[in-house]
C-alpha cells in the first residue's frame, strides 16, 4: 500500500468537478481531503491518497491532464531543536496529532508523515522554534 499526500490548486472553473470521487473510483484509490479552500481566485485541497503507486501515478496522471496544479507534501514543518523548549503548545494544538509529549524524557517529539500542512504549530510556537521549510516539492 503507498500514499501520497498532495496539494492541488483548482482554476476557479474547476471547483466543482467531482474530481476526487472518480479518482477513488476510477483508480481504485482511498481519498482523504484533509483540508480545502474555496474562494473566487479558484480552490485548494490537500488530499491523501492511499493505494497501489500504479493507481497512484494514474491518479496524478489524470490529474495533469485537467490542468491542476499538483504539489507533493513533503517537508512542511522544520523544527529547530537549539530553540525549542518543549513546551507542549505544539502537542495541544495540532489537529492531526503528529506531535506528542514522551514522558520519559520529556521532549516533545514530531512524526512529519502525520502532517497535513495546517500551518497552525508554525504560528502557536512561542519560541519561533517551528518554521515553514522545504515545503512542497513540484510533482511534475
Ligand atoms: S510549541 Fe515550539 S517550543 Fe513548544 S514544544 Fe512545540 S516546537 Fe517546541
Ligand atoms: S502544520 Fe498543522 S498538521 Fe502539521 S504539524 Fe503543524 S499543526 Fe500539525
Amino acid at each position: 500500500m503507498a500514499e501520497k499526500k498532495l496539494i492541488l490548486t483548482f482554476a476557479p472553473g474547476q471547483v466543482n468537478s467531482p474530481i476526487t470521487s472518480r479518482m477513488a473510483r476510477d483508480f481504485d484509490l482511498d481519498v482523504s481531503i484533509l483540508r480545502a479552500e474555496v474562494n473566487e481566485r479558484g480552490g485548494k485541497l490537500i488530499i491523501s491518497l492511499s493505494g497501489t503507486e500504479d493507481g497512484i501515478c494514474r491518479a496524478i496522471e489524470y490529474l495533469e491532464g485537467l490542468d491542476v496544479q499538483i504539489d507533493e507534501v513533503t517537508k512542511f514543518v522544520v523544527r529547530d531543536g537549539h530553540r525549542c523548549t518543549d513546551c507542549s503548545m505544539c502537542v495541544s494544538i495540532c489537529p492531526v496529532l503528529a506531535y506528542r509529549l514522551d514522558r520519559r524524557t520529556w521532549r516533545v517529539m514530531f512524526e512529519q508523515d502525520l502532517c497535513i500542512a495546517c500551518g497552525l504549530c508554525v504560528d502557536a510556537c512561542p519560541a519561533g522554534a517551528l518554521s515553514r521549510g522545504l515545503m512542497l516539492t513540484q510533482t511534475v
